[in-house]
């Protein structure tokens, strides 16, 4: 495979031919979000909602309120959390009632345990609702968080945990003000072929890190800021990075099982391209780790779809196709001329187990994998990469 850099390179040339921007981020091409608002959306494509409600919550399972429901939500979350018997959904928060109600029935939430995002406070005095989950656009989320925890509610937040590590800390300080859980929803750490992946590779089982290649990408339909919160700076911040490339970071810090003490980047973004107005389309990152391993992390809106690890070593090689995805993944372990496919589970389980993680953290007081340290973690690296690409530097992290 070539090298992401040097496909870099090679793009730079393609895309200076085609009237494209590559190299050091313009000033205005990232900064401080606006202030978003929590802004109703219709019921999401492709949503199927169960026919009977799930059966009643056993009198230990904690009940929890959807912030938000949007395709993850509805798609993914809210199915998987009816598959387990630790936490249930008891109430849902969203800017659209008619949507909430037929979603309320059909999961078995009581219409007057749906809120709206203006009176959220309100769950403050309703007991059914212990904890809540946060699946609104990246921008909304510290906010939220805040509003949650002045509730006296756990808090498991997707991510991105937030769009600036100062919006991080302010829901840290919230979460250990009110004395409750926050939890990041970084699924992987919960799913088999990621679980194996970090096994094999705690095991030395390809010898010595050396390098590690990511992608995390697509080409986003034709869209823009007025419709799609993902194209909104105010929501998502420089774009795919935070969204998809957040996957590539992670990956490469929980399979080397180091910190990186650096970062160079690159952004491109195409000229006269509405769905790039307002953010980045492609960022390439390299991270340097203490013990000399490198990982290239490709992100972008504007290539084809990628999903995959590649992590070379001393002694052989493991590769993940596609790694981090809902489902479909696969490991393979190569060492000289031996190559061997690893089939360690079933990666839809990865859902439901994040959510009993949650429940077990507020019931029994587990420590949490996936902590609000891990999240503001990444938003620092990420920070940094803007910083780097800004300034044509390597950022020490
Ligand atoms: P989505 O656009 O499908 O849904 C977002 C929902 O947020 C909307 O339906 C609406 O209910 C609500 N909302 C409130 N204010 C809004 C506003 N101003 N603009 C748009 N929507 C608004 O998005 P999604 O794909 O469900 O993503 C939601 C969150 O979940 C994001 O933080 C995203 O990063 C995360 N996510 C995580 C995964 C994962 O695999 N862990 C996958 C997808 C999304």
């Amino acid at each position: 495979m070539a090298h992401p850099f040097d496909m870099s390179r090679r793009r730079a040339l393609q895309l200076a031919a085609a009237g494209l921007v590559l190299g050091p981020m313009s000033a205005s091409a990232f900064g401080q979000a606006g202030t978003v608002q929590a802004i109703g959306q219709p019921m999401p494509r492709g949503v199927t909602l169960p026919e009977t409600p799930p059966p009643a919550p056993t009198s230990d399972s904690v009940g929890i309120a959807i912030i938000g429901l949007g395709g993850y939500a509805l798609r993914q979350m809210m199915p998987a959390i009816s598959r387990t018997q630790t936490c249930h959904v008891a109430g849902l928060v969203s800017g659209n009632r008619d949507k909430a109600l037929q979603v309320g029935r059909a999961y078995g939430v009581p219409d007057d345990a749906i809120y709206g995002y203006d009176n959220l406070e309100q769950i403050a005095a309703d007991d059914r609702i212990e904890a809540v989950y946060i699946v609104l656009p990246s921008g909304l989320h510290a906010p939220f968080a805040e509003r949650s925890f002045a509730a006296g509610k756990h808090v498991l937040c997707e991510k991105p945990m937030a769009l600036s590590v100062a919006e991080c800390d302010r829901m840290i300080a919230a979460s250990e003000r009110a004395n409750r859980k926050l939890m990041i929803g970084y699924r992987c750490h919960f799913e088999p072929f990621n679980l194996a992946a970090m096994q094999l590779m705690g095991d030395r089982q390809i010898g010595a890190i050396e390098h590690i290649v990511s992608q995390h990408t697509y080409t986003m339909g034709p869209t823009s800021p007025a419709t799609n919160w993902r194209v909104q700076r105010a929501q998502a911040g420089g774009g795919a990075l935070e969204d998809y490339g957040i996957y590539g970071v992670q990956a490469a810090l929980y399979l080397t099982g180091e910190m990186p003490s650096e970062v160079s980047a690159t952004v491109t973004t195409p000229a006269n391209d509405p769905r790039f107005a307002e953010i980045v389309a492609t960022v390439e990152s390299q991270l340097t780790f203490p013990s000399g391993a490198v990982a290239d992390l490709v992100t972008s809106y504007d290539l084809p779809g990628r999903n995959e690890a590649v992590m070379r070593g001393s002694d052989g090689e493991l590769i993940m196709r596609p790694a981090t995805g809902y489902g479909g993944q696969t490991l393979r372990l190569i060492r000289g001329d031996q190559s061997e496919t690893l089939t360690p589970g079933d990666p839809s389980v990865q859902f439901h187990r994040m959510m009993d993680h949650f429940a077990a953290a507020i019931r029994q007081d587990t420590p949490i994998i996936t902590d609000a340290a891990m999240g503001r973690r990444d938003v620092h690296i990420i920070a940094a990469t803007y910083a780097a690409a800004q300034s044509g530097q390597a950022v020490s992290l």
